[in-house]
């Protein structure tokens, strides 16, 4: 039975999880080219496209999210979907166990990670017969900080900024507008959006997570939408959202737009939004053995790097960084201010959703005074006694501001570094104790991974790698300093000028 089958999955994921298609690339190529240099957008996208480059190059994953696994297959009539699906789960054990995926499922009930990426639901298949001799695998990574920025509409509705969204097209236009805006910084821009217009609300949404498998660069074949991707894509930008929510020329790199019919009292527009590490690739597998005969959305040649050998490497520096060491004294932070980028070297502590719920009911495991708290759901490996960062950038930090402010007050934290922002809670226990917030690069996993020196421990491991708290040790950390200790906020200025213009939008 098709003995390079399992073989070929594993490819599948690797590569998927490791390695852009070249359709991403090439937008984020457009994407720096359409940033000015040294403004916070092009800092960040610099970063981006050494991490894309590092994670092709080490087979290292792209984001240390390696998102919900989900497969579209089909299969000539009389395959044996049940064995393919076994030998489907085998191969994504074998890439979790070899760092290429995060272990990523976890039980709803008990909170308990399965470490493999198998478990009810997970990963996600979904086969379909077809008349032709030969098998198709596909398969998106989508990581939770883009799940989190789905949105689905019941049209008609009344929008912030917008105004009401009909039962027209220019209703749908209303709502991915508004749903792009909503998800700035949270969902790692610039990012891409797959968008079904009708069906029920299950459909929807898988109608429109099914436009992700559009290529970027191909033209809607119905013509009423294909004027609507392009109306979108020509007016989003002028929403000033930029790389990661900093502010800039670029917020979206794609829109791909499918519908499907409803019932008549129903009108949903389902918006599926990925970020830019936008990871699908798929295969063609002969149907007697399994082999890959030809790789889809890629060719087989390595890529084509993102960077010139020649460019520099690291964090493209201006000259007036703030060089943070940790533990870090009040008087250094309260001397930050919105917009700066520090530098951060010494200890820091990873810690998530697990680790804020703990710190609510029980001391901290480890000193956090002066210290650097990164929301970060690293994947680790154990070599040995020692473990070692496969892959390490920052998760959506607004989960946690219903414990922030507690974590801050209690515990003397001076820094906190993820991305997107926390909100009002945060803010005022920031300037009440002497913290900022630092917006790390979102998805730069491999770069961040590389200013780790070492990891000296691990605590509440019994949460799981994602969110147990690793003990870092790090160099030249760089991140921006997006929320200080004097009340300003970056995420605030940038959400109400955004909400301006988007007002502007309105049909
Ligand atoms: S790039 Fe950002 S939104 Fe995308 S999977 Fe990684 S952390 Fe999540």
């Amino acid at each position: 039975m098709l003995p390079a089958f399992f073989e070929s999955m594993l490819q599948l994921i690797t590569k998927t999880s490791t390695d852009l298609p070249p359709d991403v690339r090439a937008a984020m190529q457009a994407a720096m080219g359409a940033e000015p240099a040294g403004t916070r957008s092009s800092q960040a996208l610099a970063v981006i496209a050494q991490n894309i480059d590092q994670a092709a190059t080490g087979e290292g994953a792209i984001c240390q999210d390696t998102g919900m696994p989900t497969f579209e297959i089909k299969t000539p009539t009389g395959a044996n979907q049940i064995w393919m699906r076994e030998r489907i789960h085998e191969a994504i054990a074998e890439a979790t166990k070899r760092g290429k995926l995060r272990p990523n499922s976890v039980d709803s009930i008990t909170g308990k990670n399965t470490g493999n990426n198998l478990g009810p639901g997970t990963p996600v298949i979904h086969f379909e017969q077809w008349h032709r001799d030969e098998i198709e695998v596909r398969l998106l990574l989508k990581g939770g900080g883009c799940e989190n920025c789905n949105a689905q509409y019941s049209v008609p509705c009344e929008l912030e900024h917008l105004g009401r969204a009909d039962r027209t097209i220019d209703g749908v236009r209303t709502c991915i507008l508004h749903a792009v805006w909503q998800a700035q910084g949270l969902g790692c821009s610039p990012g891409a959006v797959g968008v079904c217009i009708g069906g029920d609300r299950a459909a929807g949404y898988l109608h429109a997570k099914a436009q992700l498998f559009r290529t970027l660069d191909d033209v809607n074949p119905d013509s009423v939408l294909a004027d609507l991707e392009r109306q979108i894509m020509a007016t989003v930008n002028g929403l000033g959202i930029g790389t990661m929510g900093f502010g800039g020329a670029v917020s979206l790199i794609g829109c791909k737009i499918g519908a499907i019919n409803r019932l008549p009292a129903s009108f949903f527009v389902s918006v599926a939004y990925d970020c830019w590490a936008f990871r699908r690739l798929g295969v063609k597998l002969d149907p007697a053995t399994g082999a890959i005969r030809e790789w889809m959305y890629r060719t087989p040649a390595p890529s084509v790097p993102m960077l010139e050998p020649a460019a520099a490497q690291g964090f493209p520096r201006t000259g007036s960084e703030k060089v943070l060491r940790a533990p870090i004294d009040e008087a250094t932070i309260r001397s930050l201010k919105v917009g700066d980028v520090v530098l951060i070297s010494g200890r820091m502590y990873t810690g998530r959703d697990a680790a804020h719920a703990y710190l609510m009911k029980n001391p901290p495991p480890v000193d956090l005074r002066g210290g650097v708290l990164y929301h970060c759901g690293p994947v680790v490996l154990k070599e040995g006694e020692r473990y070692r960062m496969m892959a390490a950038g920052p998760t959506t930090s607004i989960r946690e501001e219903p414990y922030e402010h507690e974590v801050l007050r209690r515990y003397g934290v001076r820094a906190v570094i993820g991305k997107g922002g926390m909100g009002a809670k945060t803010l005022a226990a920031m300037k009440e104790t002497g913290a900022v917030y630092l917006n790390a690069i979102g998805g730069a996993a491999q770069f961040y991974a590389r200013c780790i020196e070492r990891v000296d421990g691990v605590s509440l491991l019994e949460f799981g790698v994602p969110e147990a708290m690793w003990h870092l040790e790090v160099k030249d950390f760089p991140a921006i300093v997006t929320m200080d200790s004097h009340g300003n906020s970056l995420h605030q200025e940038v959400e109400q000028a955004s909400g301006r213009v988007l007002a502007t939008m309105k049909g």
